[in-house]
């Protein structure tokens, strides 16, 4: 689809007075919410190109993108490639329709960057597992309905062998949810307390102890989508939970537009920035930045054009998915470096009555968090230099000790 045929599209169908339920699910009928996705599961098998095109389309219309979240991000991914026919059925629709938003219940307090030494357990019964531990920082956790969890289902076997990968439902009474404050002001994450939940085995995706391939299949999808979707319309939290399914679409791009954006796009970035220049421009130095901030973004998008013939060519997501974390990242620091020195003194006050609405300043507190979140910058080289380079693996204690006789704190 082209881009002038989007805009026709949209022109004969976006309403400011039906709801958002109504929205995506217009959008999903026209398989224009994942045009990448293919034709059998709400997307048309678009190209990279195309699905850019679309996306364009949507961003210039300054209407409401499609779903956005974790759920489609990577629990549509993986039940694609890795789930039963019978958990497509299930999980697929209410993740297109974006009626339901999912959480990924990945990390633990001692086990972040290692991943592998999780020690939330899940212990069968009958058809179910019970499942008790922690998990942390888990975004979104409040506003979904279900989440990814990785669960050790068998102690003795090496840390990474003894790992299970469901999909567990959050709305149950074993489950609670804290959220967690930032230093931004915001409660992005939380941290999550399971004591005696249970999850059907039917909710089990690929073998029991085999969940750490899902996991970094997972993972991978996550790094190769987290710098993608540049425009693509004003983007709101999917999922019952969050509350805004039968609110009117209308309402929901005025309150957006009102509320202060934080950018975190490249091409939001760039334009934030240029709304702060100095009446006199640019020095050579902030140019040359302004410059390695465009090369970037163009990089990104030829790594974004490898991943997607890769796909096509039915191969996982590799170690591209690590190099275009470190594209965001990197896109986010130079932007974030430049604002503040293009502020100045201005950069030391927040709040909606400064340059560009105090954006920049609160990018500066909330930018930390982009450099760990995915698997940090210096894990993402490790996997570049160990699967790209043919470097030597990181050093990996004890690969084949059970896992009960490891230490841990
Ligand atoms: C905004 C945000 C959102 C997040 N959302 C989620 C979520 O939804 N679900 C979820 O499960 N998790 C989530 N996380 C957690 C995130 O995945 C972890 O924070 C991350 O994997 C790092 O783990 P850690 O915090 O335990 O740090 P650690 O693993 O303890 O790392 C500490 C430091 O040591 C470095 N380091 C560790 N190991 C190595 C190594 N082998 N080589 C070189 N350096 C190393 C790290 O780079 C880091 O600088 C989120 C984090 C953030 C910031």
């Amino acid at each position: 689809m082209t881009y002038e045929e989007t805009r026709d599209w949209i022109a004969k169908n976006w309403d400011e007075s039906i709801t958002l339920r109504e929205w995506w699910r217009r959008m999903s009928d026209a398989r224009l919410s994942f045009p990448r996705w293919p034709t059998e599961w709400f997307g048309r098998d678009a190209s990279q190109r195309e699905q850019n095109e679309i996306l364009r389309a949507f961003g210039d219309a300054d209407v409401l993108s499609g779903p956005t979240g974790l759920g489609v991000l990577m629990g549509a991914p993986v039940t694609m490639t890795h789930g039963t026919e019978e958990q497509k059925k299930r999980w697929l629709p209410p993740l297109a329709h974006g009626t339901e938003g999912w959480c990924q219940l990945f990390s633990e307090p001692g086990a972040g960057s290692d991943l592998a030494s999780s020690s939330c357990r899940a212990e069968r019964d009958g058809d179910e597992w019970v499942i008790n531990g922690q998990k942390i920082w888990t975004s979104g956790a409040l506003h979904s309905s279900r989440g990814m969890l990785v669960a050790r289902t068998d102690f003795d076997q090496p840390k990474h062998k003894g790992l299970t990968y469901f999909i567990v439902d959050l709305e149950q009474p074993g489950v609670e949810i804290r959220p967690i404050k930032q230093m931004n002001g915001a409660a992005h994450f939380n941290e999550v307390f399971f004591t005696d939940a249970r999850v059907s085995d039917a909710d089990r995706i690929s073998d029991v102890n085999n969940g750490w391939a899902i996991t970094t299949a997972t993972l991978a999808f996550e790094r190769s989508g987290l710098s993608e979707g540049a425009g693509g319309g004003i983007r709101v939290s999917a999922g019952k939970q969050a509350g805004l399914l039968d609110r009117e679409t209308g309402e929901l791009v005025r309150r957006a537009k009102a509320s202060k954006s934080h950018p975190d796009e490249h091409g939001g970035l760039m334009s934030t920035l240029m709304s702060v220049l100095p009446p006199h421009g640019l020095n050579v130095v902030q140019r040359q930045k302004m410059v390695d901030l465009y090369m970037n973004e163009r990089i990104a998008e030829m790594t974004r054009l490898r991943i997607s013939a890769a796909a096509k060519a039915g191969r996982a997501p590799g170690a591209e998915a690590s190099t275009m974390k470190l594209h965001w990242t990197n896109g986010l620091r130079i932007s974030r470096d430049l604002g503040m020195e293009l502020l100045g003194a201005d950069g030391m006050l927040t709040g909606n009555d400064q340059p560009a609405e105090g954006t920049i300043q609160h990018f500066f507190l909330s930018m930390p968090s982009a450099s760990i979140a995915g698997g940090s910058d210096e894990v993402q080289r490790n996997i570049i230099g160990e699967r790209a380079l043919g470097l030597p693996k990181d050093v990996q204690p004890d690969p084949s000790t059970p896992f009960r006789d490891i230490p841990r704190n």
